[in-house]
């Protein structure tokens, strides 16, 4: 039977990748619904291709001119918009298979709905299950949904790991690989002047521009190992990062008896959504095989996390447990914003997101309200604190003159 699909945020890097491989198996997938925030253009163009059943923005304006403009072309997409049109179509009867890539918190509610209604969740967003990960994992638990990591190391790991994997049949550590970003050998004194264009220019993944400064900052890192701790239930000392400039092995598994199991591919996001979207068969994805010849030599470092603080903030955070990791995203989200739109600088990033997390106290969430609760606040916090930053730096600046 042919796979129904929900494509939340079809329009990013993940939703256009994901277009691309269901476009290759018209026997095996269909669409039923798309959803963008502001690229009306982009998702009508989607439409009249892949002729959805309905399509969702963001606010009424987009709504209002993505709806005349697939009228005029004859398409009967039927047009909603905002937070609670996500939530439906992430839910609703008629899709089968919800694909995450919202990027950031916005993504959470539909992919939560989408658990609450026992989808098969394609789970590219990784800040919804950062936020709210023993809340998310429950519901995945509670109304049978089935969880399918589209994060490429995490993709790697599940493909790495024995298929009865609720034992844990001998694993002992996993190993999340990194690229270590543009900055990975830049001289850290001249970090402090990057712009956000050289911070977006990953040397082998094309992503957004979010996940591509999270990379650069090495929070992305972070941000997946909080996420390999929830999607496999292994505490943080058994989830080890190892640089891997490459981006050829996408992560490993160890095992008690020293054997090493890896994924290996070509940086290219189809492989781990072809996967997905196909698990437990295999699907073209349009992908080159893997020549290892040219390939030549794979190499391998230490992090360092005195050039990448974010990376030890995150693994702090998931040690400290509680609402930390949700405070930790949502400053982080602010900042990254804040770095995006030349308002702070490359490293205040971290520092936002340091001061934050000491600013705020933790507690245990006791449901979703507390996890939003402490994303609000976190927002709150790191937004005074980038504009304390800001006026401190201007005050340096008419010093100085
Ligand atoms: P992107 O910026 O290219 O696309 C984001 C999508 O989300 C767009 O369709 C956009 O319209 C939509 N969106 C943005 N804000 C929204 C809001 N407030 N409400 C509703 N929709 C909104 O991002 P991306 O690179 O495709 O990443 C998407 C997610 O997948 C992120 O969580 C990222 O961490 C994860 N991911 C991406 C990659 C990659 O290679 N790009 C790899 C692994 C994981
Ligand atoms: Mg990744």
């Amino acid at each position: 039977m042919k796979k129904r699909l929900t494509l939340l945020g079809s329009t990013g890097s993940i939703g256009e990748s994901t277009l691309d491989v269901v476009a290759r198996h018209p026997d095996r997938f269909s669409v039923y619904a798309l959803t963008a925030h502001r690229n009306g253009d982009k998702l009508v163009a989607q439409c009249l291709r892949f002729q959805p059943e309905v399509a969702v923005v963001g606010d009424a304006e987009t709504a209002a001119r993505v709806a005349a403009q697939l009228r005029d072309a004859g398409c009967k997409t039927e047009v909603a918009y905002g937070p609670q049109a996500l939530v439906d179509v992430s839910k609703s009867a008629q899709c089968d298979t919800v694909v995450a890539a919202i990027v950031g918190a916005a993504g959470l509610a539909p992919t939560l709905a989408a658990a609450r209604a026992g989808k098969r969740i394609l789970l590219a967003n990784k800040e919804a299950l950062v936020m709210s990960g023993a809340i998310f994992m429950d519901a995945v638990r509670d109304h049978h949904a089935t969880l399918l990591p589209v994060d490429s190391e995490h993709n790697a790991i599940f493909q790495c790991l024995p298929s009865e994997a609720s034992a844990h049949g001998g694993v002992s550590k996993i190993i999340l690989t990194a690229s270590g970003g543009p900055f990975r050998t830049r001289e850290p004194s001249t970090l402090v002047d990057v712009t956000p264009d050289e911070a977006c220019k990953h040397p082998n993944w094309v992503m957004g521009r979010k996940i591509s400064v999270d990379s650069a900052t090495m929070m992305n890192k972070g941000l997946e190992v909080i996420e390999a701790h929830w999607l496999f239930g292994l505490p943080g000392e058994r989830i080890e990062v190892l640089i891997h400039p490459q981006s050829v092995i996408h992560s490993l598994v160890s095992y008690v008896d020293g054997s090493v199991l890896a994924q290996l591919g070509n940086p290219d996001m189809r492989t781990p959504i072809a996967h997905a979207l196909a698990f437990p068969e295999r699907v073209d994805s349009g992908v080159a095989q893997l020549d290892l010849v040219q390939v030549a030599s794979l190499s391998f470092e230490k992090p360092d996390y005195a050039r990448f603080p974010c990376l030890a903030l995150a693994m702090k955070a998931l040690a400290e447990g509680g609402v930390a990791s949700a405070a930790l995203n949502a400053a982080n989200e602010v900042a990254v914003d804040a770095f995006l739109s030349r308002k702070i600088g490359f490293m205040a990033i971290a520092q936002t997101v340091d001061a934050v997390l000491n600013a705020l106290p933790n507690r245990t969430p006791s449901g979703l309200d507390d996890v939003l609760e402490a994303d609000a606040a976190a927002r709150r916090a790191a937004t005074v604190f980038i504009e304390s930053h800001l006026a401190g730096a201007r005050r340096m600046d008419r010093t100085v003159q």
